[in-house]
């Protein structure tokens, strides 16, 4: 164990078993214990989940955490009762006996840690409820998701700038993986931070090799790109169901151990085709975005867009789930022109002209990044408000420079009403 006599280390040792923080965490941890707000921006696996956890243990009372996921704040609870940490959540698919069990012990003072559905918490009665306890801080975990520039606006998050209302004194937290600077700016004055600790990891990831190739035959240069990571594991994302389908059973017809993952596929099927994923049984997923919330699986090899994502969010966030074990891995973009139409048409089926407006602006950089002819680490980077100061030498660009290829005019076409 630890020999100085620092207390937060104490706990970081004694209830998580781990050593040292990761970066970034120790300066959020203090911040928070010591009453004050703080804002994280720290991608995916960084460490987030501690910066909240531990402030709730050193802290009086019991931290309220707001999540929008009932299968992540079940798997965040599961794990922290693994570590003795008196923990549980509270959302609808509670029955009413276990919901009357759980006020109580929140009454009783029992609980470290509440996480806690957006629209449960703010459901009538709840909060004054909370106003009878002791209320240690709370965060909010994908606090992105309060904004329309988020790119997964949450309308169950309006309601959360509340809170500051509510518990004047009690430091709040926001966390995300994924907010450009407007986003970011956006989610400090709606939950009416102050003073906020902020801490913004750097979001690069040098051991990915980011490509983006013109889209041609885009199946045979899928296998092409597939026959050079025989046997490594890999997801391939598509846009719409029934293309995963195709892609993957023609892949599967070739000898290769792939197998399509969608919302519509049934709940068991999804799950085995996770858990074989996992395990190494099964190399390649062919998804569309429903799958990889949540997976943290090291050994991803290469992540392939075999269509073009809607935003440089979502592209960043899906391209992340690549080398979490630091090892090289592959990023391919298949940029064809005629998906921007495509997209196009699916973010106009939205009935609110000012998220139409939004999303089409965030599809221009999501292009942009594809047509980039500089270093594309570089506009990735900069999209997220980072600068780079050399181009990175492992994307396409910096390792091949184009020479004449211009399709800014088809682009523009595209693009035009
Ligand atoms: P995020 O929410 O940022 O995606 P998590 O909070 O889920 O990340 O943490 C990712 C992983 O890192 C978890 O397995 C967690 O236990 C581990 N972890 C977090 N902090 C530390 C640390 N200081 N030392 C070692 N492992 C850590
Ligand atoms: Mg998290």
């Amino acid at each position: 164990s630890v020999p100085d006599a620092d207390p937060l280390l104490q706990v970081l040792d004694k209830v998580f078993g781990f050593r040292s923080f990761r970066p970034g965490q120790e300066g959020i941890i203090r911040a928070l214990c010591n009453g004050r707000d703080a804002f994280v921006l720290m991608p995916t696996g960084g460490g987030k989940s501690l910066c909240y956890q531990l402030p709730a243990l050193v802290r009086e009372g019991t931290a309220i955490v707001v999540s929008p996921l009932i299968a992540l704040m079940k798997d965040q609870v599961d794990s922290l009762r693994q570590l003795g940490v008196a923990a549980a959540c509270y959302h609808s698919a509670l029955g009413a006996a276990e919901s009357r069990q759980l006020l109580a012990r929140l009454h009783a003072g029992e609980l470290d840690l509440l996480y806690v559905a957006p629209e449960r918490l703010l459901s009538e009665g709840f909060l004054a409820r909370l106003s009878d306890i002791d209320v240690a801080l709370i965060a909010i975990d994908e606090a992105h998701c309060i904004s329309q520039w988020g790119h997964d606006f949450r309308p169950e998050y309006l309601q959360l700038p509340v809170l500051r209302e509510h518990f004047p004194g009690v430091p709040l937290a926001a966390l995300t993986a994924t907010a450009d600077p407007q986003t970011r700016r956006d989610i400090v004055e709606r939950l009416g931070l102050q003073q906020a600790h902020t801490h913004i990891a750097s979001f690069d990831r040098p051991n990915i090799r980011y490509t983006v190739l013109e889209k041609a035959r885009p199946f045979e240069q899928l296998q092409r790109f597939l026959a050079r990571h025989r046997g490594e594991s890999g997801i391939v994302y598509a846009l719409s169901r029934k293309r995963t389908e195709e892609i993957a059973g023609k892949l599967a017809a070739s000898g290769l151990r792939a197998a399509p993952y969608h919302a519509g596929l049934p709940d068991a099927l999804r799950h085995s085709t996770q858990e074989a994923f996992l395990r190494d049984d099964l190399d390649i997923v062919v998804a569309t975005v429903a799958f990889g919330m949540g997976i943290d699986k090291p050994n991803v090899r290469f992540v392939v867009h075999y269509d073009l994502p809607k935003n440089l969010e979502s592209y960043y966030q899906e391209t992340g789930r690549a080398g979490r074990d630091g090892l090289t891995s592959e990023a391919l973009l298949l940029f064809g022109y005629g998906d921007i139409a495509l997209v196009r048409s699916l973010i106009e089926q939205s009935e609110n002209p000012e998220q139409v407006r939004i999303e089409l602006h965030k599809l221009n950089a999501m292009v942009a990044y594809a047509e980039e002819r500089g270093c594309r680490r570089r506009t990735l980077l900069g999209y997220f408000g980072e600068s780079l100061e050399e181009d990175c030498g492992n994307c396409d660009t910096c390792l091949d420079p184009p020479e004449t290829w211009d399709a800014t005019e088809d682009a523009r076409k595209a693009l035009s009403c």
